[in-house]
């Protein structure tokens, strides 16, 4: 039986090109600046987002680590999301690492932040009871809000006010071509407003690992110190970088098939009696690829049948997805580059016949 994971879409194996690109790199000291696929990929990821220099670093997490230590210093605050991953996944570090305080504003359904509530959280610089505000996160694509897509014209619209009170801005993009992809915009308009900006290739472009976080040339000399402080001076990177460079060569546009998949599977689910996805709201913006399913309460009195019953039920049946958030009757599932048309159709039939109780 074909495994068929929807887990994440961090799950990808490198494809027979890509490991040919790895095995053929030509690599030196990237801590020496000697690495040239390593410097090939930071500028190359640059000019796609439209920044002055990029920073290969070994993971997303990594990626905001270093932004927010370098835009940020002890005592000073970083607004963010209350479901986004730097706030939820990724360990407090900038907490743990860097002394930074954290002001939390709640993420609509949409994954946007209430810009009022920005403006009202800014603190006044001239008091002395309070920390600094020094940087506004956002995320793009967002995550845990099902995938969904910021504009161009919010982004810049966050911007502008972050600019108009002194404030700098970085962008979570983990899965920014999706979101780029989707709303048929380039990653460097979705980018423009920021300082930073933080892409994973090891999401829907399939790299086996890294990041690359883009900002202006200060910016990045800053960072690069925090990478090599937090142990993320790596040397024949090259090697990883490559794949990162087949990556933006051959998996950008083929982002599109994970959304189509991710859209009829999110339809699928939502014909099946018991379960709904918020990506059916009327209120959803652009699809990318992640589809969340919500079980309805009466269905899992019923059936027994939770997130975790769910998703055992349908890893016997060879699809594998997870239970995800804090009720226990939520499931993530998500579409990548190792799941086929074909893929939908068996995992919508497993939903099915869980639904049904057979
Ligand atoms: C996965 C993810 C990250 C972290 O990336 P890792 O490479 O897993 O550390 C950061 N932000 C978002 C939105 C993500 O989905």
């Amino acid at each position: 039986m074909k495994r068929i994971d929807l887990r994440s879409d961090t799950v990808t194996q490198p494809t027979e090109g890509m490991r040919q690109a790895m095995a053929r790199a030509v690599v030196g000291d990237d801590v020496y600046g000697e690495d040239p696929t390593v410097r090939q990929l930071e500028e190359r990821m640059a000019d796609i987002v439209g920044k002055e220099v990029g920073l290969f670093v070994a993971s997303g997490t990594m990626a905001n680590l270093v932004a927010l230590l370098t835009h940020a210093g002890r005592g000073d605050e970083v607004i963010v999301g209350h479901l986004a991953h730097t706030f939820l996944y990724e360990v407090g570090g900038s907490a743990a690492l860097g002394g930074i305080h954290t002001c939390l504003l709640p993420n609509r359904e949409d994954g946007t932040l209430d810009l009022g509530a920005v403006d009202a959280a800014i603190r006044d610089r001239e008091d002395v009871h309070v920390p600094r505000t020094k940087l506004l996160c956002l995320e793009n694509t967002h995550n845990r809000c099902g995938g969904s897509a910021l504009s161009v014209e919010y982004v810049d619209a966050a911007a502008r006010l972050a600019r108009s009170r002194g404030v700098a801005v970085h962008i979570d993009g983990a899965r920014l071509f999706n979101a780029a992809r989707a709303q048929r915009v380039a990653p460097a308009e979705l980018a423009r407003g920021a300082d930073s900006v933080a892409v994973c290739l090891s999401k829907g472009l399939g790299a086996p690992v890294g990041s690359v976080l883009c900002g202006s040339r200060d910016f990045i000399r800053e960072a690069r110190r925090w990478r090599k402080t937090v142990g993320g001076g790596m040397r024949q990177a090259g090697i990883l970088a490559a794949a990162g460079l087949y990556a933006l060569d051959h998996h950008v546009d083929r982002l599109d098939q994970d959304h189509a998949n991710a859209r009829r599977l999110a339809q699928g689910i939502a014909e099946i009696p018991g379960f709904s996805t918020p990506q059916s709201h009327p209120a959803a913006t652009a699809w990318t690829n992640l589809v969340y399913l919500a079980i309805a309460p009466s269905l899992a009195e019923k059936h027994g049948l939770d997130a975790a019953a769910l998703s055992r039920q349908l890893r016997e049946r060879g699809v594998l997805a997870s239970a995800i958030g804090k009720d226990g009757l939520q499931l993530r599932l998500v579409t990548h580059l190792d799941v086929a048309a074909s893929d939908i159709d068996v995992a919508l039939e497993a939903l099915r016949s869980a639904a049904r109780g057979t």
